[in-house]
């Protein structure tokens, strides 16, 4: 079953991923080993099976990719594209959903449970307009939860390429042990000469690291230039809250750049 949220992107996708059915690919999957086992079951690195070269992006774009479920049933779930363009694979990078409250998510657990390296999966061309525009103004990127993924993209792509813009990062999660990609932000915005990191948890625990603040995500110490440029992604709940904040400071509409991750992953629960 689809969830709520998912519908409208779904239905929005499907036209274009069936209207460009000679691009979609079918994709190797590959897992990536590094030096944070915590992760390595989020990881999912796509190549295709035809062994030609993956398809350029833009840095916050995502694809679509389609589970064949036990029950017969195909289902297609957005994931965005986890690292820079222009590595010999795709990345994605999914959270398990599950919620002791809630039915399994379907697809993010049978990625997590059934798909094998080396699988053949479906998966679309990379869609989406929460897209990194290049340019030298000051960039912020706001994220919850797994609405990291496209910001890590972006970052990566922007250490690759030199960029001196200024960079703020304001990253919200539940505990240090949720966060994914936490090293990997970190290490790529001190790889960045103008960057600076606002890091919120709401159960920070032991594990969060110095200058992390207890609590939800607040704007309040951040600054806003005339000429920032937002990209914001993550539950519902926290990019409305985000979002009525940085137009009630004056950042105009338009440079507000979002994408809704279909379901609510983490702040709906506490509301
Ligand atoms: C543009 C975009 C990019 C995204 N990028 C990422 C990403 O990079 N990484 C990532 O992990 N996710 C990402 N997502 C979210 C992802 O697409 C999926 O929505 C997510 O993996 C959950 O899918 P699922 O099939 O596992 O869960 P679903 O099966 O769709 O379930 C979703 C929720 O609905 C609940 N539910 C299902 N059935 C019922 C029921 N009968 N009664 C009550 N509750 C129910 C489940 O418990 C769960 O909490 C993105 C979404 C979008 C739209």
């Amino acid at each position: 079953m689809l969830s709520e949220q998912s519908v409208p992107v779904v239905r929005a996708t499907l036209p274009a991923v069936g209207a460009a059915i000679d691009d979609k690919a079918r994709l190797f999957y590959r897992k990536l080993f590094d030096a944070h086992p915590e992760l390595l079951s989020d990881l999912f690195l796509l190549r295709p099976a035809d062994g030609s070269a993956v398809r350029p992006y833009r840095p916050g774009q995502y694809v679509s990719v389609q589970a064949e479920l036990p029950d017969g049933s195909r289902q297609i779930r957005q994931y965005s594209l986890s690292a820079a363009p222009g590595r010999p694979e795709w990345r994605i990078t999914v959270k398990r959903v599950r919620d002791a409250d809630r039915p399994e998510g379907e697809v993010s657990s049978w990625l997590h449970t059934h798909a094998r390296v080396g699988d053949v999966l479906a998966v679309s061309v990379p869609f989406g307009d929460l897209a990194l525009e290049e340019g030298n103004g000051p960039l912020l990127l706001i994220s919850a939860g797994i609405g990291v993924t496209p910001m890590v993209a972006m970052l990566d792509h922007l250490v690759d390429a030199g960029v001196t813009r200024p960079v703020t990062v304001v990253h919200a999660d539940r505990t240090p042990a949720d966060h994914a990609h936490r090293d990997e932000q970190t290490r790529l915005l001190a790889a960045l000469p103008d960057a600076r990191f606002h890091l919120w948890y709401e159960e920070p625990g032991d594990l969060a690291p110095h200058g992390a603040s207890a609590g939800r995500a607040d704007l309040t110490a951040v600054e806003l230039p005339a000429d920032v440029t937002v990209y914001l992604c993550g539950p519902l709940p926290f990019m409305r809250a985000v979002r009525g904040d940085l137009l009630r400071r004056g950042v105009p509409a338009e440079a507000v750049h979002y994408e809704v991750f279909g379901p609510d992953l983490w702040l709906g629960r506490a509301q």
